[in-house]
């Protein structure tokens, strides 16, 4: 076996340094979009998330998010049982009469997500038109909006795409503010939120907000004097729904690791006619700590191989953080969707002599990377358990999206992430 063994035998397109972008289409290992609603729910703090599926939608949610004990939680699941699935029972009937209950019973949720899955489109229960329909009865008391987390084609990080761009459809349009402002868009846990809003104060930038926004009351500015940042690469439906907008996307790397923050941030500084002096007086103190505290891994890294499967669409940013920043030599870059655009600084930064490929079939690229012997492996959490156990180290990449590893302050627990297992499987060898 060579080491790219199943692969097409031509690049479908080349980016950054010559690197090889291959397709491939068979069986997928992924979790569906439900998977979102664990951190979603956390995000925007008065929103229910009502998944419209089976039980096995349940299964999937309970234990992935645990089952909330001492709250009132704030996700459920509508069962579609046989009597809607034999069309005895109106489903969209029973959906109003589970719905009304819910918000008779929780005044407090102010935004209700109904949240589609495989078995909901497998029976076309018109999810968007249930949300209409309520929205009418409910005016005054919630706002309800629906998506699709199903996993029919899809992956778990579209599941916030899909999440916030219903929420852009559902925000008014805005006639243009004089000042120029400054939206981050992604799911962003509290404490990096603050880290940043103390920065771009700090610079001087201060028309800005995040997005999504804590509270369902929230107006979020989007319009032709709205300058983006992306803060996750998986946002494409979102993205495209702002520019329709007419707000305007600031081209940089993702904020991860010392070197991908201050690119990030530089964009946005860029945009303000920040000058340098100021940009480095308020960030230099920061990277020199950041790479004091990254230091501290980088034994543990350096010179090690990895390979990613394909799984959270975080795979081409974390590449280029642990190769440039932690010495580490990737092999191969396995990402479910490819956005070009959004990805077109990250390709720049990333190392020759990779490949990357985009899409899935899962028995190949098991191939692959038994013949490559990495000495660790990103994968799903289907995969970890039987790499383990031939021997091949694992980091969970669903781990990457639960925990805060954005910006200067995270660098070192993000390298930290890969650093650990590294280190584990040394004991144990030892
Ligand atoms: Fe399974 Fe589909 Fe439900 Fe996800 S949405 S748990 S893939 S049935």
């Amino acid at each position: 076996m060579n080491a790219i063994v199943d692969l097409p035998k031509e690049a479908q397109s080349h980016v950054g340094k010559n690197i090889p972008i291959y397709k491939e289409r068979g069986q997928r290992e992924v979790f569906c979009g439900l998977t979102g609603i664990i951190w979603l729910h956390r995000k925007i703090q008065d929103a229910f998330f009502l998944v419209v599926g089976s039980r096995t939608c349940a299964h999937l949610i309970q234990s992935a998010a645990g089952v909330m004990i001492f709250a009132e939680p704030r996700f459920a699941t509508a069962i579609i049982d046989d009597r809607d699935l034999a069309g005895i029972a109106d489903a969209h009937d029973e959906l109003d009469r589970v719905v009304k209950a819910l918000l008779t019973r929780r005044p407090d949720i102010k935004m209700l997500f109904l949240v589609g899955s495989c078995p909901s489109e497998v029976i076309k229960l018109d999810l968007s038109r249930a949300a209409q329909r309520l929205n009418k009865e409910m005016i005054n008391q919630c706002r309800i909006l629906s998506y699709s987390g199903s996993g029919i084609e899809t992956t778990f990080t579209q599941g916030e795409d899909a999440c916030l761009a219903s929420l852009i459809s559902d925000t008014p349009k805005q006639a243009p503010e004089a000042e120029q402002n400054l939206l981050i868009v992604g799911c962003l846990p509290d404490i990096v939120e603050d880290q940043f809003q103390r920065i771009f104060n700090e610079l001087g930038i201060t028309n800005v907000s995040f997005f999504p926004p804590k509270s369902s009351k929230q107006v979020v500015e989007i319009n032709s004097n709205t300058q983006y940042l992306l803060a996750q690469p998986f946002l494409a439906e979102t993205a495209r729904l702002i520019e329709e907008r007419g707000a305007k996307r600031l081209s940089a790397p993702f904020p991860f690791g010392v070197e991908g923050t201050t690119a990030w941030l530089k964009a946005a500084a860029k945009a303000w006619n920040i000058d340098d002096g100021k940009f480095d007086q308020v960030t230099q103190v920061r990277i020199d700590r950041a790479k004091k505290s990254l230091a501290r891994y980088l034994p543990a890294l350096e010179n090690k191989s990895i390979s990613f499967f394909p799984d959270s669409q975080l795979e081409i940013p974390l590449a280029r953080f642990l190769s440039k920043e932690c010495g580490m030599k990737v092999l191969e870059i396995g990402t479910p969707y490819i956005h070009k655009q959004h990805l077109e600084c990250e390709f720049d930064l990333l190392p020759e002599n990779i490949r990357i490929v985009e899409g899935q079939d899962v028995e190949k690229q098991l191939d692959r990377c038994r013949s490559d012997k990495p000495d660790i492996v990103v994968c799903g959490l289907g995969l970890a358990n039987p790499l383990e156990s031939e021997g091949i180290t694992t980091k969970w990449s669903i781990e990457l999206v639960f925990s805060p590893v954005h910006g200067y302050e995270q660098a070192a627990d993000l390298a930290e992430l890969f650093a650990r297992p590294l280190n584990r499987s040394l004991k144990l060898a030892a």
